[in-house]
């Protein structure tokens, strides 16, 4: 990795969907006037370096053992129309195949109640929770999330209807709740304002997870929360094509690509280059310009000894942002038995207040070999596993299972309550699983699956920050962590595409 000769044009951290894209971008595409880079692309040196042995991050699918190439998505596994970015790069830039997936609800178990996931919303007098008559009538012929919108309304008439967040933002300026702005208070505060703890807990466990309604910054949640489109799309070969399919156009175009390559800081550089990024196989490179994109943990395992990033103010914004605990556990089965209820479910979702959450079902279409996303799970939820985590691992009998696939076998002890807790949610026995895998995303160097923005953060003030800190220095942070579409590849990508953009000096693109 080390390279004496002359520096790199741009040295960018971090191979997940934000590196990759403002690798690409940054090695493909048009300059402006101003730009720091060479008008020709083939002049422009470019490096872009990746810790684990794959291109991906977050994004993370392996085809599971067995099926006939039902991909489990350990990360991301949906997109939107209004994801644009992302299905302009699907649809009109490299043409992958992608298909709609359905996300319908199925079941809910719900304090050892047995429901079809339709009676939320046709009979709330039969859930067991102590809802006052408005509540239920709120919850009546709408479901749970009938009442968050009803909180919402409350405040700010007409909103959940918004389908732009500009909308939202001219709509939130100057609104206060309790005397604060929406900033300073916390969403799960302002839900508690307005409705009953027994509402809460409804809303909260009938989704099967907490973060969405946790205590996150509430001018961020609501937006957040209904402006989440529809119909749901994914990519045949799996969700992480998407990142893979720009590294592979960067290194096509001439870039430079380094895996296993941890980058552990980066220093002021000699005369001719602004930067030293410090670390990988060699002794580190030259660069004249950075980008990190990189989220929360990822920033905090490199700021100390890092120019800008170890300063107080810096510090300050990085912790801006809490990770939130996600694990996901997949199971495959020889057959698969959902189909055989009654009534029999296909595909979507069921979702429960025991520890696992959420079970998404992926059904073979000869009937065969299938397979089940058994747990999806987040925050509190997650650690009960993580205690569940050691012991002898789930061997995986369906055959010639990937090395990937193998690598994250649950332990038996996992394996055996995540059966107990299935039979409780379909409320009939089950087979034996033919395999087993896990990721749980709280793990160095990404420490959470999602970001959320903490409550008293002037939001749009740091996101803008974090695109250049430090005037003086041309070092630049990206990513979905530190964007206003968390949780979401398209906040990775429009965080990239502003650096790009503005500190690049790189033409926006035709295709958007
Ligand atoms: C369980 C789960 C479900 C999700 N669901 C969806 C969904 O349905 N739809 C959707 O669009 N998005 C979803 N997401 C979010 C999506 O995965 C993220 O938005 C996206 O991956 C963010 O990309 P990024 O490049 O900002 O960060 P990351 O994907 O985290 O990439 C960062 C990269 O940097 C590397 N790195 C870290 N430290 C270093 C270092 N020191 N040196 C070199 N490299 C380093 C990491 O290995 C990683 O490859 C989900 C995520 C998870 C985990």
């Amino acid at each position: 990795m080390t390279d004496s000769t002359s520096p790199f044009d741009l040295v960018v951290v971090g191979g997940g969907p934000a590196g990759t894209y403002t690798a690409w971008r940054a090695k493909t595409g048009e300059v402006a006037a101003g730009s720091p880079l060479p008008p020709d692309p083939a002049q422009r040196r470019i490096l872009l370096l990746e810790s684990s042995g794959r291109i991906g991050g977050r994004l993370d699918s392996i085809v599971a053992p067995g099926t006939e190439g039902l991909v489990a998505e350990f990360g991301g596994m949906g997109f939107t129309n209004g994801d644009t970015i992302f299905s302009a790069l699907v649809r009109k830039v490299f043409n992958i195949p992608s298909h709609s997936f359905v996300v319908n609800q199925n079941l809910v178990y719900l304090r050892g109640v047995r429901l079809p996931a339709s009676a939320l919303a046709a009979n709330p007098a039969a859930l067991p929770y102590g809802l006052s008559d408005a509540e239920r009538q709120i919850v009546q012929g709408r479901g749970p999330m009938a009442l968050v919108a009803w909180a919402a309304e409350r405040l700010i008439p007409g909103c959940t209807s918004f389908t732009t967040r500009r909308q939202w933002d001219e709509a939130m300026a100057g609104v206060t709740f309790d005397g604060l702005p929406l900033r300073d208070i916390g969403f799960w505060n302002f839900l508690l304002m307005n409705f009953s703890n027994e509402a809460f807990s409804l809303v909260h466990d009938s989704s099967g997870h907490y973060f969405e309604v946790a205590n996150w910054n509430c001018a961020e949640a609501l937006p957040w929360l209904f402006l989440e489109g529809s119909p749901y799309y994914t990519l045949d070969a799996g969700y992480d094509t998407l990142p893979q399919t720009l590294a592979e156009a960067y290194i096509a175009a001439g870039g430079k690509l380094a895996l296993d390559a941890t980058v552990r800081s980066v220093t002021a550089g000699p005369a001719d280059a602004g930067l030293l990024v410090n670390g990988g196989p060699g002794q580190g490179v030259a660069a004249r310009r950075v980008v990190l994109a990189l989220p929360r943990r990822a920033l905090q395992m490199i700021a100390p000894g890092s120019v800008v990033l170890n300063t107080p103010a810096m510090q300050q914004r990085i912790r801006s942002v809490t990770g939130q605990r996600v694990m996901k556990l997949f199971l495959t089965f020889a057959v698969p038995w959902w189909t055989q209820l009654n009534p029999p479910i296909v595909s979507g979702s069921s979702a429960t207040d025991l520890p696992l959450g959420q079970c998404w079902y992926f059904t073979a279409t000869n009937g065969g070999d299938s397979l089940l996303m058994a747990a999806y799970n987040d925050t509190l939820a997650t650690t009960f596993w993580e205690g569940l985590a050691f012991g002898p691992r789930y061997p995986t009998q369906a055959p010639n299972p990937l090395p990937e696939w193998t690598a994250l076998a649950p332990s038996q002890a996992m394996v055996a309550e995540v059966m107990r807790q299935l039979e409780l949610l379909h409320g009939v026995p089950l087979p034996q699983p033919t395999g087993a895998a896990w990721r749980d995303w709280s793990s160095d160097p990404f420490g959470g699956a999602f970001h959320t923005w903490n409550v008293g953060v002037d939001v749009p003030a740091v996101e803008e920050a974090m695109l250049m800190p430090d005037p003086a220095v041309p070092l630049h942070i990206c990513g979905d962590a530190y964007s206003s579409d968390q949780g979401w590849t398209e906040g990775a990508f429009a965080t990239a595409e502003r650096v790009v953009q503005r500190h690049l000096g790189i033409a926006a693109p035709g295709w958007h």
